[in-house]
């Protein structure tokens, strides 16, 4: 474009005044409105009025994201200039080719990713210290970064429009797919954040994630009132996965197990309130009473471990280290705010973004289930079954998994018969797709697109990025041939791998590639996995046993909502605080978790101000992930219910795969009719109150 050369004028040094625009540019804020308006008036001459609105989003997008070091004014009018697709035929030329070679750089990514993991990630014998190094980098890390540096970012900005959440929540039901794919397209480069700020973030997940993972309970060295130790040596108990786990694992033992759940309470309450003697932690040099809070040198040895040996043997508490940790976590969240002007915030990032659901709608979701009149009705048939009033740690219930009809070593010898090798179930996934109804065709394509590996652990799916790629499923293969556990896994996976392979290989633009959020990847494998008896030619898990699996997986969802709600408020909190000290931080977590018990608990367990929902260890590493477990849930029970429905699942689940990553909520009406909520969950869950209720306690 000729125009532009006689633009380049003096250097941007010379001229720089103190005023610069909000977006941190660093270029003269009177002199780009200059250039705007100067491009505005050139392009729209060239291109004509229609192109008026288009031109000054796209032009309003490059400036928001222009940094000094892309070019002074004159560079940035010569690159609006000659990249400004002004007509219908350059803009769908640019689209194209774009959809084409970004498919191409994410998915040779991928492949180069897995590649690099292979030692790690597979059951290849030893992992060396270069494989470690291998598999912990990321040849993607820089590809946004060189895209702004070379401007190809900036011809995006320029030329599809960045959207808000509520501009795809309510135009999106009416946009075509490639307005959809256009969205994604620009989405991409949303933000530009800095090196040094996504190194800050980093280091303040690797911190905290670094104290969460050390954070170890010695059971043996806990004492109750008489000196009694009630828990067996050397067991060594991670906050909060195992103490929650082990809880759940007391329900079996009717003769220590109350008394060790109270214990395991106690303890989490020490570690929220941060009363926990520090010298108790990882330590198994200690002896600690967690009611009185007692510490004494240990009475008995039942550990290698050394390094904690001759630790001061005190009672002081730990100095709010938990809470200075996720302080940290907030304090480099924030610094990318201002890169990030579509979602401003860490809050909205997570639900702007990530989930694609407003956070008021999401927080009505979350109360729906926690003040269901259900809770109290499956409270009740708790109850029943314990012969005693609930306590707080019964949040953790596990009572309502069910026992199958047949033992887990009666299906471990099907399984191990049928599959001796990871081989045999490859050969065999063209069959268990169409025992899951898909069509011949559709399962050998299916099957043809997807590469067994041996998983070094329980396995996982890994999917492909681009068509001319395989997804991969990594399974866990025995010696003596695979068990029912990694089996049921498997199946579990292999769900994972179809989705991947529908929403890649058959859908319209492989920018919409994928599905919205990994709830929904879930909710779909789930699927598979719930079938996977039939697969085995055995029959269904009866009604009763369906039932309260329904009940456990709706008590869970009663915790863990209101976990969720816990750590929406803490970071509502730590944004209205940017100062606060650790200490306050504590004392409003404390809060927080106790409004919230209050409300939604204490009326179903009848004992106030217990701080038990702010023992997640995900609250203090994780920047806002808890609510993603009450969504799964309910996204999993509306996929289902709908499955059930319609009879068929091979081509229910290809129809759904198919829609791609839109919105959730236009992705769920597509798929069941309704947007995502918990009625399913609350229905279904009404249905199993009135199965169990019928017939009788086993
Ligand atoms: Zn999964």
């Amino acid at each position: 474009m000729p125009y532009s050369k006689r633009l380049v004028s003096a250097g941007l040094q010379a001229e720089q005044t103190p005023k610069t625009r909000a977006g941190e540019s660093g270029v003269p804020e009177q002199r780009m409105k200059e250039s705007m308006t100067r491009l505005e008036t050139a392009l729209i001459a060239k291109y004509g009025e229609g192109e008026r609105e288009r031109l000054q989003r796209g032009i309003k997008q490059v400036a928001d994201f222009w940094r000094p070091e892309d070019g002074d004014t004159g560079v940035f009018e010569d690159f609006v200039g000659r990249n400004f697709a002004g007509d219908p035929k350059t803009r769908d030329t640019l689209f194209d080719r774009l959809e084409f070679a970004l498919e191409s750089i994410d998915g040779h990514m991928l492949e180069m990713n897995r590649d690099f993991r292979r030692q790690s990630d597979l059951d290849l014998g030893p992992i060396y210290p270069f494989d470690e190094t291998l598999a912990g980098y990321d040849p993607s890390a820089h590809v946004n970064d060189d895209l702004f540096a070379n401007k190809l970012a900036f011809t995006v900005l320029l030329n599809f429009p960045l959207t808000t959440l509520a501009e795809r929540l309510k135009d999106g039901q009416n946009w075509s797919r490639r307005q959809w794919a256009e969205a994604r397209l620009a989405e991409r480069f949303s933000k530009r954040i800095p090196a040094d700020v996504n190194l800050a973030i980093g280091e303040a997940s690797a911190q905290a994630a670094q104290y969460i993972s050390q954070y170890n309970i010695w059971m043996h060295h806990l004492l109750d009132d008489r000196g009694n130790r009630l828990f067996p040596q050397g067991l060594r108990l991670l906050a909060h996965w195992n103490l929650r786990d082990e809880i759940k694992a007391d329900y079996a033992d009717p003769k220590t197990g109350l008394a060790q759940q109270r214990m395991i309470q106690k303890v989490m309450e020490r570690i929220v309130t941060q009363t926990i003697p520090e010298a108790v932690i990882n330590n198994p040099h200690v002896d600690w009473n967690p009611a009185t809070n007692e510490v004494r040198p240990a009475a008995v040895e039942d550990s290698d471990s050394t390094t904690t040996r001759g630790r001061n043997v005190s009672g002081d508490p730990e100095p709010n280290t938990r809470y200075a940790m996720l302080l940290k976590t907030y304090q480099a969240s924030r610094k990318a705010d201002p890169y990030s002007p579509t979602a401003p915030t860490l809050i909205a990032r997570r639900f702007d973004e990530n989930r694609e659901i407003p956070e008021a709608r999401f927080q009505k979701m979350l109360e729906d289930v926690l003040g269901s009149p259900l809770v109290a009705r499956v409270a009740a048939l708790i109850q029943k079954r314990l012969g005693r009033p609930l306590e707080p740690f019964d949040i953790w219930y596990s009572g309502f998994r069910s026992r199958g009809a047949y033992s887990e070593t009666q299906l471990d010898e099907i399984v191990r018969k049928k599959y001796p090798t990871a081989e045999a179930y490859k050969t065999d996934i063209p069959n268990l797709l169409i025992k899951l109804g898909f069509s011949k065709e559709k399962a050998e394509f299916l099957a043809s697109n997807i590469v067994v590996d041996p998983a070094r652990g329980s396995g996982h799916a890994m999917g492909a990025s681009r068509r001319a790629d395989k997804a991969h499923l990594r399974t866990r293969v025995e010696k003596n041939g695979m068990n029912y556990k990694g089996f049921n896994i498997a199946v579990h996976e292999m769900g994972h791998n179809v989705e991947q392979t529908i929403s890649l290989n058959e859908i319209d633009h492989t920018l919409l590639q994928g599905v919205p959020n990994t709830a929904f990847t879930e909710a779909l494998a789930f699927v598979f996995q719930g079938h996977d008896l039939e697969l085995l030619g055995l029959t269904r898990p009866d009604a009763r046993s369906q039932a309260t699996k329904t009940l456990n997986d709706f008590w869970g969802t009663y915790e863990i909502a209101g976990v969720a709600l816990v750590d929406m408020g803490v970071w509502h909190w730590m944004y209205a605080h940017p100062d606060a000290t650790p200490a306050q931080m504590r004392d409003a977590t404390l809060q927080i978790s106790r409004d919230i018990w209050n409300r939604y608990y204490a009326p179903i367990f009848g004992s106030r101000d217990v701080v038990l929902l702010a023992i997640y260890s995900h609250m203090i590493d994780s920047f806002l992930y808890l609510p993603d477990y009450p969504l799964g849930h309910m996204i999993a029970f509306q996929i289902e219910q709908k499955m059930e429905k319609s009879g068929s699942i091979g081509s229910e689940f290809e129809r759904m795969a198919k829609a791609g990553n839109i919105a959730p909520d236009i992705w769920m009406k597509q798929a069941t009719g309704a947007p995502v909520g918990p009625e399913a969950l609350l229905a279904a869950t009404r249905q199993a109150l009135e199965d169990v209720e019928r017939t009788k306690e086993k």
